[in-house]
């Protein structure tokens, strides 16, 4: 079969997920085994590739039983209580928080104390950079997924919100206009609305130059984990524009029916998809 493929020049990792792979990398060219608390990126081919070099991934309970020891902290960050937990334990930590979600906490922690009003996050329930945003304010935010949501709100008392750093700009837009229109209903005034844009750079350009990727081509094969939220939110948006869209997570999860004679293919990911993977999936196209 003749297919034309492209890979999207625009997916692999983003810079934070890539800073956090080379801190890991480098750490383990000292030593033979290091604890990554979490995921560092929701790509299980990735985390098996970084696992055979010597990263072991804990979560918040094996990190309690720890001790005089290292831990990397990933991309997503982490709440002020795992960093009171580490030095309870004697744990060092490579602390590789994205600097744009470093920026986000400090907002949101500043924000909170001075007291501005209701902090609300836009975010995946339990998602740990959520969570990590949870925690500036001591736990006292509300996190909304959807409109649906919007009911834990008070539309009567000031709200501040931010997003979740991965997010879609086009829903943050819908459930800010949501929440103006249930000020105005509850009689209250706008100047009590503030909203935070605090959707990263690289993700809000990326949904822009993938609408013109999608549309493109003929056949969008995405690749992403199933863990990843930004993997989920970037490929709703591809099959939005173009109906054969298809997920996968392995090269081996590719369906020749998916495929006609002279079809152009595009092949992209999430900021959380590595560019080994992409080429993988480009060479298994053009074998077939
Ligand atoms: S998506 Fe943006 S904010 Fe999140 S880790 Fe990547 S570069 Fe940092």
């Amino acid at each position: 079969m003749r297919l034309a493929i492209e890979i999207d020049e625009g997916s692999g990792f983003c810079y934070g997920v890539i800073r956090a792979i080379e801190k890991a990398e480098s750490r383990l060219k000292e030593t033979s085994a290091l604890y990554s608390l979490g995921a560092i990126v929701h790509n299980n081919s990735e985390l098996e590739r970084l696992n055979s070099i010597g990263l072991q991934v804990v979560d918040l309970e094996q990190m309690k039983e720890l001790s005089d020891t290292t831990v990397l902290i990933r991309a997503h960050g982490e709440p002020p209580t795992t960093y009171a937990l580490a030095a309870e334990r004697n744990i060092s930590l490579i602390d590789c928080t994205c600097p744009v979600v470093l920026k986000l906490q400090e907002r949101i922690r500043k924000t909170y104390a001075a007291g501005k009003g209701q902090i609300v996050i836009f975010g995946k329930i339990g998602h740990a950079e959520v969570n990590g945003l949870v925690g500036q304010a001591g736990g006292d935010a509300i996190v909304v997924d959807s409109i649906a949501s919007l009911s834990k709100v008070d539309f009567s008392k000031p709200i501040q919100i931010f997003s979740q750093t991965t997010k879609d700009p086009k829903e943050y837009t819908e459930i800010c206009d949501a929440i103006k229109e249930r000020i105005v209903s509850a009689g209250g005034s706008l100047e009590n609305f503030t909203i935070h844009d605090t959707i990263c750079r690289q993700v809000a350009q990326r949904h822009k130059n993938l609408v013109a990727f999608a549309r493109k081509h003929s056949v969008i094969v995405f690749i992403s984990g199933k863990e990843s939220s930004n993997g989920k939110v970037l490929y709703d948006l591809c099959k939005s524009v173009n109906p054969r869209s298809y997920h996968i997570q392995t090269v081996d999860q590719i369906d020749q029916q998916w495929f006609t004679e002279g079809d152009s293919v595009g092949i992209c990911g999430a900021t959380s998809t590595p560019k080994w993977q992409l080429e993988g999936v480009a060479q298994a196209l053009g074998e077939m």
